[in-house]
């Protein structure tokens, strides 16, 4: 029986991941279950799993966390300490699905607590790669990468380590506005920018997959998590979403990893790691698919892909300030206060107007992200003004 703990259990990926957890019975038990604030999503699952406890990061809703859960022998506790308390409590599985660098602190809790810690939350790994994976060096945590590309990437390389790579070929889907204009890409809006074509996620991710950031955050996302240098690094638009990424070896080999995009997919190939496990998933049918297509993405259209390259290779803080960016000037677009294309050109601007050293600890990480917050904050306002 697997011990298992969910941060963010009441996003996308948080009830993809609790409905896994509910087809495999008894071979799990839950232990942790946290949210920001929606208490009825959170006290629901608590009651179907029967969590040990449920956390609701928002202090404010604990007492209707505590009403929703009375009598029913799940723990309930609140505030941000709150969260990282039950993510260091030692499950032995744990899924990082917070949005944001929110889940940075949460993140590194978990991997204190040891054990397997599954990456979802990707926006950590890109402000502060380098102190999560020596986190996970000092404890002995195992990290294991959900985010479907990652996935597909690490099953290609098991075994083999990066022994022979020559090329990582991160797949895209291009988003919804693929094929769209630069000038009908200005009036888009909230619901159209939502809608992904082929997955169905939260709308920060939503969002970023639509600029494209999203495969930015993820070239940096791979760079930090395999041994290959950025150059080495390559992103493909593949309309389809069934292959989910490859590797090339340097004697011409390729390998992919193909799947329906669903994210129980690379979620389930987690849970049961180094075993594999049934999803509910009908199989791909290849005749009905017909084809896969290729493009090279649109660096015109899609300014994010560069700006978050030109990040990886400076390292430092750049990360960290391309993130932050980002996720203000997503935040705005999702309230309306800035439009689609003012996305890229707040973060770029961010860019431009910050370059704090090397953040070299967490506090240090956090501070940059404050200050870049601040920034891209008031970049917002200019604009709109
Ligand atoms: P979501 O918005 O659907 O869910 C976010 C979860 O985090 C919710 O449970 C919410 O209550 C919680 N949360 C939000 N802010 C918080 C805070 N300040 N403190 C504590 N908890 C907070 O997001 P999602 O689509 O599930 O994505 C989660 C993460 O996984 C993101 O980093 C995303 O990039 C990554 N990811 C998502 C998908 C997907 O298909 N949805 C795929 C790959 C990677
Ligand atoms: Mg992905």
């Amino acid at each position: 029986m697997k011990r298992v703990t969910i941060l963010g259990a009441t996003g996308s990926i948080g009830t993809s991941t609790l409905d896994l957890v509910e087809r495999g019975g008894d071979a799990f038990r839950v232990v942790a279950l946290t949210a920001n604030r929606d208490i009825d999503g959170l006290a629901d699952a608590a009651r179907r799993t029967r969590a040990e406890l449920a956390v609701v990061a928002d202090a404010r809703c604990l007492p209707a966390l505590a009403d929703a859960l009375a009598g029913t022998g799940t723990r309930v506790a609140g505030g941000a300490d709150a969260v990282c308390q039950a993510a260091r409590a030692g499950a032995d599985w744990t899924m990082s699905a917070i949005v944001g660098c929110a889940g940075l602190n949460p993140t590194l809790a978990a991997i204190e607590g040891g054990g397997t810690v599954v990456i979802a939350n990707k926006e950590p790994l890109v402000s502060a790669g380098e102190l999560i994976l020596a986190a996970a060096s000092a404890s002995g945590a195992t990290l294991l990468p959900a985010d479907s590309e990652h996935n597909a990437i690490f099953q290609c390389m098991a075994g083999d380590g990066a022994a022979g790579v020559r090329r990582l070929i991160l797949t895209a889907s291009g988003g919804p506005f693929r094929s769209w204009s630069r000038e009908a890409m200005a009036a888009v809006t909230r619901e159209q920018a939502v809608a992904h074509p082929n997955w169905s996620m939260g709308a920060k991710i939503s969002v970023d997959s639509a600029t494209l950031m999203n495969k930015g955050l993820e070239l940096i996302e791979a760079a930090r998590l395999f041994p290959v240098d950025e150059a080495a690094i390559d992103i493909v638009v593949h309309p389809q979403s069934v292959i989910h990424s490859m590797v090339e070896y340097v004697d011409g080999s390729v390998l992919a990893q193909l799947g329906p995009s669903d994210m129980r997919v690379p979620i389930a190939h987690t849970l049961a790691w180094p075993e594999r496990m049934s999803t509910p998933m009908a199989p791909l049918d290849f005749v009905k698919l017909g084809r896969f297509d290729f493009e090279a993405p649109d660096p015109v259209r899609f300014p994010a892909l560069r700006l978050a390259r030109e990040a990886l290779r400076a390292g430092g803080a750049r990360p960290a300030i391309l993130n932050a960016a980002n996720e203000v000037a997503v935040a705005a677009f999702l309230d309306g206060r800035c439009g689609f294309l003012e996305i890229a050109a707040i973060v770029e601007d961010t860019l431009s107007m910050y370059d704090p050293p090397a953040p070299q600890d967490v506090a240090a990480v956090l501070a940059v992200d404050g200050e870049a917050r601040t920034i891209a904050a008031e970049r917002v306002k200019d604009r709109v003004a």
